[in-house]
């Protein structure tokens, strides 16, 4: 039987539905939410997908402003701009678009935002609080799987979940996530040996690891929910996953399609942790 393929473009419309009222009502309270993105240097992906992150808060109500900055910047200036950004009280949610130059030091550069304004949730101080049960923003690829994983009722509490990536961004607070819902969680790694005799005891799997279409159908235990964050551009120009689609949507019971699964739903997930700062800086929480 053929899995069921999870349509993160349609689950992402209507979450965007519902938080969009929910901006509509600070707006009408007196807060319009605002998103600032800092972007430096001119990486073409970088700047396509800060163009989509402007566009998409233009349609859910969010302010938003771009700080661009050259490649050779220095990180003092892109500092001061943060610092000025943290006590602006029209900016709720700062994100500084990755990677930055090879100059800059990530860590103090991210922790240089406020921490209740880190709407992607890196900062060093949210990825403790995630860790510890104690979320403040969770980083928005994980927090779109999490959705996904949800909103389609699929089981985490006593499932075997296996994560194949264990990156800052996606794996790792992926894998704290599950584990936070009650999952039994493995993380694999380029170095995990036999990787397959994981993923086939794996109720969930997700993988994260940029390697196109490295997940084949004989690595899947039928039924599972495969969740696939990979995004890679072919030869050819079309973009496919790290999972072979073709052949485990065969075998899957949920299937992620690459593009329109977990794509759309990150950039959604950035515009609820901005509604959610937002919301929280009215009604006066961490102040
Ligand atoms: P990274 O390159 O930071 O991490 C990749 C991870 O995959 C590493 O931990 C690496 O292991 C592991 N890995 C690589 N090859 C293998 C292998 N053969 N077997 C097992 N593990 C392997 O990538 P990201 O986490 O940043 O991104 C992963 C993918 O997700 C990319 O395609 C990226 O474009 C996509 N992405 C998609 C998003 C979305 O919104 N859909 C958002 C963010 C990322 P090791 O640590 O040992 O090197």
């Amino acid at each position: 039987m053929s899995a069921h393929i999870i349509d993160g473009k349609k689950l992402a419309e209507s979450v965007r539905a519902e938080w969009k009222a929910r901006a509509e009502k600070l707006i009408q309270s007196g807060t319009k939410p605002g998103l600032a993105v800092i972007i430096v240097g001119d990486n073409a992906a970088s700047s396509l997908y800060v163009r989509n992150k402007v566009k998409a808060c233009s349609e859910i109500g969010i302010y938003s402003e771009v700080h661009s900055f050259q490649q050779n910047a220095s990180q003092a200036e892109v500092l001061d701009c943060i610092q000025a950004l943290n006590s602006n009280p029209h900016i709720h949610g700062i994100l500084v678009q990755l990677p930055l130059p090879a100059h800059f030091e990530n860590n103090r550069v991210i922790t240089s935002i406020a921490v209740e304004k880190d709407v992607d949730g890196f900062h060093l101080y949210n990825v403790g609080a995630l860790v510890t049960g104690n979320t403040i923003f969770s980083p928005c690829t994980p927090f779109g799987v999490m959705v996904m994983l949800e909103s389609n009722r699929i089981p985490i509490e006593g499932q075997h979940a296996v994560v194949i990536g264990r990156s800052n961004i996606v794996g790792k607070p992926m894998a704290f996530m599950l584990l936070e819902k009650g999952a039994t969680v493995t993380i694999c790694t380029s170095k995990t040996r036999n990787l397959a005799q994981f993923t086939r005891d794996a109720d969930i799997l997700v993988v994260a690891t940029g390697k196109p279409r490295m997940v084949n159908a004989e690595m899947i235990k039928p039924g599972a929910a495969v969740i696939d964050v990979g995004i890679n551009r072919l030869p050819d120009g079309k973009l496919c996953g790290d999972v072979d689609f073709d052949s485990v949507k065969e075998i899957a019971g949920y299937i992620t399609p690459v593009p329109g699964g977990v794509g759309p739903m990150t950039i959604t997930m950035l515009l609820c942790n901005t509604i959610l700062a937002a919301e929280r800086a009215q009604a006066g929480i961490f102040k």
